[in-house]
């Protein structure tokens, strides 16, 4: 092999290094309280009951993008303990999560989710969901992937007494 070729697969292998992170939330489905997914409200009868915003989606993929990187979850940085997330914007954890793995020397290649939730129908409000995300993370909207699911009408997810999220990034080295 060329002593060139050899010096640039040597230069690759330091400099290119991936990481995938995979990310899963739950919340309960409550009257009174606002239904945030994605950093999107959505109209609905119900909405998330949690510490925070509750925005099940937004939750995966910081749990994705801080696993990726070796660095706990979102529970270990914004504790719900604490008062300082009392209703925060998770748009907010979001941002918080990004510059944890960009001070640990990664940028996001690209996330892939599955929203899984009975009602309300999610798919109307994808494209700016990714927007929202596409802003926060400095990525762009094809690096963006957002799915929905139902469970057939099976489980705490089928008699809408929750929603689920899971979420996969993948991170490489700056
Ligand atoms: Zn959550």
């Amino acid at each position: 092999m060329p002593l060139v070729k050899i010096f640039f697969i040597d230069i690759y292998r330091k400099n290119m290094s991936f990481r995938i992170g995979f990310g899963v939330d739950f919340h309960q489905l409550v009257t009174e309280r606002e239904l945030w997914i994605g950093g999107v409200k959505i109209p609905h009868s119900k909405g998330s009951l949690g510490h925070s915003d509750a925005d099940v989606l937004l939750h995966a993929i910081c749990d994705a993008m801080l696993g990726a990187a070796c660095l706990g979850d979102i529970g270990v940085h914004f504790p719900d303990t604490s008062s300082e997330f009392k209703n925060i914007d998770s748009k907010i954890l979001l941002k918080k999560s990004w510059d944890l793995i960009s001070d640990a020397g990664y940028k996001i290649v690209n996330i892939d989710s599955t929203l899984c939730l009975e009602l309300p129908k999610v798919k109307p409000y994808i494209p700016q969901i990714q927007q929202v995300i596409a802003t926060v993370l400095a990525i762009k909207i094809s690096d963006i992937s957002i799915k929905a699911t139902t469970t057939e009408k099976m489980g705490f997810i089928g008699r809408e007494e929750g929603l689920a999220a899971y979420a996969t990034v993948l991170l490489e080295s700056k």
